[in-house]
């Protein structure tokens, strides 16, 4: 019987059982290793990457490559299109992927069709004499569901690579390569490592080909994880399923209260993870009230760690428009959701 993915996060990626081995994979440091091996080089291989790796293939259902971050990962996944390829994406994701599509659309070697995830018609008729089909789901920080087995499966009609940025749900809500993607990107940074101490990313990938492209763009690229990089990666994901379990029961309570606040205008919550955006009264001054206010919840980018936080995502300027001025992200911690609430809401009275 196949094990649950709550399993699986304690259980894979382990060394062999034999006596006197270590129960998890040491930190590996080397530049180097004696010749006539497999890896022979540290840009090519390392045991602590392969235990990462080996956790993040089994619980999304391909192979997995961790790359030094997640736009690192994504770099690699744009650098397998072809000048002049024509790319459906997101019109709202994250920023520094859009940003990533833009720039090289700017330099007249890619074409951006951009639309709402939620639009799958539209996306299906984009897909038409595309390279690749972008999704994020949900969004980044709009929280926006995309329909990806529909999608993946008119990008493969069209003879479309279909990319799933999972980040916010993690494998153990939604597994992108069972409805039909090719390539599944992480931010470990976020949800995976889950302790705000680690910048990485990686890729999970059904076939073959696009696994030994993108391999072979990262041992000539460089963008490779720290060892001790990815052994603390390794170390968050083996609790990944209490975590989650945790902070989205508190998402959920925080969703329903928030939506009670006279001060909170929208609550943005798909009904599953860890994150919820809100827009308040007041607009962007609302909102930077809110977060001068909170002495609980973390003033802070980033999200998926341990400790709740929040921020005005229109505080940076390539924030695209499509999020309102007054939108405010919530990463939903592991405290308790009573301490959360009393902080929040007193925050928000303070409007
Ligand atoms: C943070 C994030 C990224 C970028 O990952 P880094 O590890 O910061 O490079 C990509 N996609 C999503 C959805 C993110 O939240």
């Amino acid at each position: 019987m196949p094990q649950s993915p709550a399993t699986r996060v304690v259980a894979a990626g382990r060394p062999a059982r034999e006596p006197d081995a270590p129960l998890n994979q040491p930190v590996e440091f080397a530049s180097t290793y004696h010749a006539g091996g497999e890896v022979g080089y540290g840009r090519y291989g390392n045991a602590t990457w392969a235990a990462l790796e080996a956790v993040l293939g089994d619980l999304e259902g391909g192979r997995a490559l961790a790359f030094a971050s997640g736009l690192a990962a994504s770099s690699a996944v744009i650098s397998l299109l072809p000048e002049g390829a024509v790319v459906v994406a997101p019109d709202t994701a994250y920023l520094g992927v859009l940003d990533q599509l833009r720039e090289r659309a700017a330099q007249g070697r890619l074409t951006l069709r951009q639309l709402p995830v939620t639009d799958t018609a539209g996306i299906a008729a984009a897909a038409k004499g595309a390279a690749m089909v972008w999704l994020e789901s949900p969004t980044n920080p709009n929280l926006d569901v995309a329909d990806i087995e529909a999608a993946a499966t008119a990008a493969r009609e069209a003879g479309a690579l279909t990319v799933v940025d999972n980040t916010f749900a993690t494998p153990l809500l939604q597994r992108p390569l069972e409805l039909g993607a090719d390539i599944v990107l992480h931010s470990v940074t976020k949800l995976l490592a889950g302790h705000s101490d680690v910048v990485l990313g990686a890729l999970v990938v059904g076939g073959d080909d696009v696994y030994d492209r993108l391999d072979a763009h990262r041992r000539l690229h460089g963008a490779i994880p720290g060892p001790m990089e990815a052994f603390l990666a390794a170390r968050g994901i083996r609790t990944l399923a209490v975590r989650l379990e945790k902070a989205q029961a508190t998402a959920t309570e925080l969703a329903s209260r928030l939506r009670a606040h006279p001060s909170v205008n929208l609550v943005r919550y798909p009904g599953f993870g860890t994150m919820c955006s809100i827009e308040v009264a007041g607009g962007a001054a609302g909102a930077d009230k809110v977060v001068d206010t909170v002495e609980l919840w973390v003033h802070s980018t980033s999200l998926g760690g341990v400790e709740s936080s929040l921020e005005r995502r229109r505080r940076w300027p390539t924030e695209s428009e499509t999020v309102d001025e007054s939108l405010l992200r919530l990463s939903v911690g592991i405290e308790d959701v009573d301490d959360l609430w009393a902080d929040l809401s007193r925050a928000l009275d303070a409007i």
